[in-house]
């Protein structure tokens, strides 16, 4: 199927929007020719004054109020805004209290790095008062809590800094706010939320606070409202309500706050009295300017907005139904009647929002996993605050379109999304509804990981076969999906041990796959080893060991108690000199077959060697006098760089090998080397680190092994290539092989990689992939001493592939630094041939 990658498809409007053309216009012009300062009285000031005193007549005009009724003052955006309405409410009220002097600002003093709480003495209002509120809703942007918990620190105010709870759909719980009211010295409120698009009903909020407390100061924070629904504010109590520049079509570093008459304005920037003296500092000329044009647009609609709600709305259902049909098991997060037509907020059972970002940013278009500041975080706050359970908040993705959108961008969008579920469907992360997708063959290693937990499947192609090694329950419908769409055959599905921290979901496996589960995998004993394994072979120190037989491979099971009184170490790899071939088949010929160390080229040997630490052994069910003897036998079963696949990565490192392990896993180390330590000295040492783990981590979830503090995570010289050092390095280095490593439906959506510069198309090793491929790495490295350069899409995953591959001695190695994001143009996203997709070499 060829994957066409559109030219970009922004679909991520509540973080920001592109800058309207005519916007565009009134600030080049500013810049060019009205570029005098407003407060110069010469003609090129008063030009410019015209411009700045225009454009507060047109936001007046917007949100249809007269200078009675409030001032319009320019800010640098909406976060300054809402600096400046909380600092002038507590100001007035630490000034009417007589506790502060906003004009000496003599008792600003003490700046407390811990937020006040209830218990901290109210000394606002003396200590025997009673408690007062800053109140706020617990789904507004981070931007208000965040100031008012700075305000009230950096001002000594004492007040109590208070989330009014929202229910499921995201709206404010009104009896809360009714029984805080009547103590609150400031509530804050938003209009339309950024990450959910739930619309607050600020007639109904309005009659909750004045009912009770008339004069409190109330913000209502319209940033996301204006432009959508009608914003005229002169009608309402509404006291103070930020607004920003690049939410509607303006530029970034402008916006505005609407300060009603009554709410007192103290500047938080004093300078030469501009903005009437509210904010000090020349204009931002260029920014008024180009907001002028667009509130120009917005001032000549009769309803205020941009667009009519039913056009907008009709643009959703059709998303919605596009989506509906790529995702078939997807939930929206935020209720469609009181949300503003212009946000899809939702999620897909089984995929993280990171995932889902990389599709869809992969395929052209650009959506969030949230909010635009807090997209590092995992999880939202926001659904979260809603009660959404925590896969739905994990795996958010917002979709947000300006409501100037068009029916042609629309369609445009609803044509890719239907790409990426084909290229979904490829890669086997759904199963074809449609007959006619093909499926990419998987051959190889798979690391399939949740949080800091692996699970790990070996397939097999040409004998459709499969094995599956530490089933996670959160991962069974992946896995499922995988192995039933490549119409792969589990042999068997194990344990490396009966883990503590989870449950094996080899049972539910064993249903959902069906006749895909051979009855090998069935009859089995508890830790999932076929009770007739394909026979035995010798390992490396002489003993003997099952082994089930995938393709030309084997997998060698033995024991390795420790961590766990009954533990398997799973040893995998091609036995050399067609061993395999002939051997195995006369397997009752009385000669034994050899696995030798450097047979073993993947070893699970769960959680006995973690990266940079050990498993513990102080669980009810471990043996520690035993993890000593186990340690030293897998030096004698495998080599130094045989790659060693744990059940858990806590330093996100993969995968990583003895050699590796034995510079940074110091005990480790130590019990490897020839005048190492005892098994006394090694028991208490262990221990020692065992308590370390418990003592130190306060988290609910059980930890399974000790992971050095010092864990060395300083990598060699990893080659960084920046922006326009590719073509260079390329010219200079013509051996290099250049590695993407997103996924494969991501690597469908390719460009033109010529025209971005990287001569041909990388080949793709996914980063799911990325263990299984080290062994063939480290020999491209070695006997043909080749430079490998990973590649993806931000140069984060790329980064931690070239750590991964260092640390399994491959020397000559490093990443696109940016990634595609930083090495390709808009115009280089072009239709590929489908033989310019390169699969693993
Ligand atoms: N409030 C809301 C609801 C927002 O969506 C944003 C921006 O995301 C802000 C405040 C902050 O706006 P600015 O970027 O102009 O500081």
């Amino acid at each position: 199927m060829l994957f066409k990658t559109a030219e970009e498809i922004y679909l991520d409007a509540n973080a920001t929007t592109p800058v309207l053309p005519e916007a565009a216009k009134a600030a080049h012009e500013a810049m060019q020719e009205l570029f005098g300062n407003p407060s110069s009285n010469h003609t090129s000031g008063l030009r410019a004054r015209e411009i700045l005193e225009s454009a507060r007549r047109l936001a007046q005009s917007v949100l249809g109020v007269t200078s009675d009724q409030g001032q319009i003052i320019f800010t640098s955006g909406a976060t300054e805004a809402i600096q400046l309405g909380i600092f002038s409410c507590l100001c007035q009220l630490k000034e009417q209290r007589g506790q502060f002097d906003p004009s000496t600002a003599t008792n600003i003093h003490r700046i407390n790095s811990e937020p006040f709480t209830a218990d901290v003495g109210n000394e606002a209002n003396g200590v025997n008062s009673p408690k007062r509120f800053l109140l706020y809703g617990a789904t507004e942007h981070k931007a208000v809590p965040q100031a008012l918990q700075h305000w009230n620190r950096l001002l000594c105010f004492g007040a109590e800094v208070t989330a009014i709870p929202v229910d499921r759909k995201g709206h404010l719980d009104l009896d809360f706010l009714s029984q805080h009211v009547p103590l609150a010295d400031m509530v804050c409120t938003m209009a339309i939320n950024n990450e959910t698009g739930v619309i607050t009903d600020l007639k109904q909020v309005e009659a909750t606070i004045r009912k009770s407390n008339p004069d409190v100061l109330w913000m209502v924070d319209s940033v996301q409202a204006i432009g959508k629904i009608d914003m005229r504010l002169g009608s309402t109590t509404i006291d103070y309500a930020p607004f920003s520049g690049h939410k509607i079509y303006a530029p970034k570093g402008i916006g505005i706050l609407y300060a009603r008459k009554s709410a007192p304005i103290v500047p938080l920037m004093a300078g030469g009295g501009q903005e009437h003296g509210a904010r000090g500092g020349t204009e931002n000329l260029p920014g008024v300017a180009a907001i002028a044009a667009v509130l120009q647009q917005l001032t000549d609609s009769p309803s205020r907005s941009f667009n009519d709600q039913q056009t907008l709305e009709d643009y959703r259902q059709r998303l919605i139904a596009q989506l509906k049909t790529t995702f078939p098991s997807l939930v929206l997060n935020a209720p469609l009647d009181t949300s503003a037509p212009t946000t899809i907020n939702f999620s897909v059972q089984g995929f993280s929002s990171k995932e889902l970002l990389d599709l869809f940013d992969a395929a052209g278009i650009r959506v969030s996993s949230g909010s635009a500041c807090g997209s590092e975080v995992v999880g939202s706050y926001v659904l979260e605050a809603m009660g959404l359970p925590r896969w739905q908040s994990e795996g958010a993705i917002r979709l947000s379109f300006g409501p100037l959108i068009t029916t042609a961008e629309i369609e445009a969008a609803c044509q890719q999304i239907e790409q990426v579920g084909f290229a979904l469907c490829e890669s086997c992360l759904v199963v074809a509804p449609q007959a006619s997708v093909d499926r990419r063959p998987i051959d190889g290693l798979v690391q399939l990981k949740n949080g800091s937990t692996c699970t790990w499947l070996l397939f097999d192609a040409d004998s459709a076969r499969c094995l599956i090694i530490d089933p996670l329950p959160e991962l069974a419908p992946r896995i499922a999906s995988l192995v039933r769409c490549q119409e792969s055959h589990a042999i068997a599905i194990l344990d490396t041990h009966a883990h503590l921290d989870h449950h094996s979901c080899r049972t539910e496996l064993l249903t959902e796959l069906g006749p895909l589960a051979l009855p090998s995998a069935h009859n089995a004993d508890l830790l999932g080893w076929p009770q007739q394994p394909d026979g035995t072979l010798e390992l490396a120190d002489q003993t003997i060991a099952p082994y089930l037989q995938l393709g030309n491979k084997v997998l060698a099971q033995t024991e390795l108690p420790g961590h766990t009184k009954i533990s398997s170490a799973y040893l995998f790899g091609p036995l050399n000199d067609g061993k395999l071939k002939g051997k195995l088949k006369n397997r009752l010929d009385g000669t034994p077959i050899r696995m030798t160390q450097s047979d073993v080229k993947f070893a699970f040997l769960g959680d006995t060697i973690l990266m940079g630490g050990l498993g513990r052994s102080d669980f009810p069910t471990s043996v520690p006098d035993k993890m000593y003897d186990s340690l030293k036998r897998i030096s004698r079963l495998i080599n130094p760089r045989t790659i060693i696949c744990p059940t858990h990565d806590y330093t996100n490192g993969f995968a990583t090998c003895l050699a590796a392990e034995r510079t940074q896993n110091e005990l480790l180390n130590r019990v490897l080397s020839e005048s190492g330590i005892d098994e006394n000295d090694f028991l208490i040492r262990k221990r020692e680190m065992d308590a370390r783990i418990t003592q130190s981590d306060n988290m609910t979830d059980i930890i399974c092994g000790h992971v050095s503090d010092s864990i060395d995570e300083s990598v060699g010289d990893l080659l960084e290539v920046p922006k326009h050092g590719l073509q260079e390095l390329l010219s200079r280095q013509p051996n290099v092989l250049i590695v993407d490593v997103r996924e494969p439906h991501e690597f469908v959506f390719t460009l033109d990689w010529k025209a971005a510069g990287f001569g041909c198309p990388p080949i793709s090793i996914p980063l799911t992939r990325l263990t299984g491929e080290i062994p063939r790495l480290q020999q491209l490295s070695e006997n043909e001493e080749r430079t490998i350069l990973f590649l993806c899409r931000s140069g984060k995953r790329s980064s931690k592939a070239a750590e991964v591959a260092w640390r399994n001695g491959i020397r000559s190695v490093g990443h696109v630094a940016g990634g595609l994001a930083l090495h390709t143009s808009i115009h280089s996203l072009a239709p590929q041939s489908q033989s310019d997709v390169g699969y693993v070499i």
